[in-house]
């Protein structure tokens, strides 16, 4: 842990105190990028839920969203708030080692950028109300995290908020998010796939593809329709 991240480390000490770090593969963080990336991870802990995270302030800003997003407007997905994850845990995929925190598959489920409606996301927060726009692989248009007010009883620490999903062109008539998409959008690979070590079925985008160039030519092609040089437009699926 190297000490020029130390300030970071103080948002996500709660995070690195519930950890292992010889024996789990998650990242320790360090991460300094700034950015409006949000993920989701599949996680099948002792619970099987879905992970909602927003890089916000420096961190990752999480919720466990025990029955996943539904992009129904009626559905109202109980989020409960966990703590705060570094940045580098929204490119983590792979095994939590069973008796550890958190033990089991994660899958990352959706990555995307997000946008706050709220002038000040820091403060929505705190209030208890965030509204936002997602530009995800799976999850898109505009959501709503809104925080209920505690039970009596209720532990001080726990947050339950509420995942919704305002109605718009992005919204679905019935709650299949789920069942439409259930391979990593990162990897390619099923729960089982991350679970054994496979390797991705997506191939990862390559740092630099050769295009191909114009080349010197003394006259036209042979040949009948030629009238102008084209554009070329290089396409990684
Ligand atoms: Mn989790």
């Amino acid at each position: 842990m190297s000490k020029d991240i130390g300030y970071l480390k103080s948002g996500i000490a709660p995070y690195i105190a519930k950890r292992n770090f010889k024996r789990t593969p998650e990242p320790q963080g360090g991460a300094l990028a700034a950015g409006h990336r949000f993920v989701v991870q599949h996680h099948w802990a002792k619970r099987d839920h879905y992970d909602f995270r927003l890089e916000m302030s420096g961190v990752l800003k999480s919720w466990a969203v025990t029955r996943g997003p539904s992009a129904n407007p009626k559905d109202k997905r109980l989020a409960v708030r966990t703590e705060d994850h570094p940045l580098d845990y929204a490119d983590f995929e792979g095994n939590i080692p069973a008796g550890e925190y958190g033990g089991g598959t994660v899958m990352l489920w959706d990555e995307g950028e997000w946008i706050s409606h709220d002038a000040d996301p820091q403060k929505a927060l705190d209030l208890g109300i965030m509204k936002f726009a997602l530009s995800g692989r799976r999850m898109q248009g505009n959501w709503t995290l809104i925080r209920m007010k505690p039970k009596v009883g209720e532990s001080a620490g726990r947050e339950n908020w509420l995942l919704i999903k305002e109605r718009d062109d992005h919204m679905e008539p019935d709650a299949g998010l789920l069942d439409h998409h259930t391979t990593s959008v990162r990897s390619g690979r099923s729960r089982e796939a991350i679970a054994q070590g496979d390797a991705p079925i997506i191939a990862a985008f390559p740092d630099f593809y050769p295009p191909c160039l114009c080349r010197a030519s003394d006259g036209p092609p042979e040949g009948p329709g030629w009238l102008f040089a084209g554009s070329r437009v290089s396409i990684f699926l």
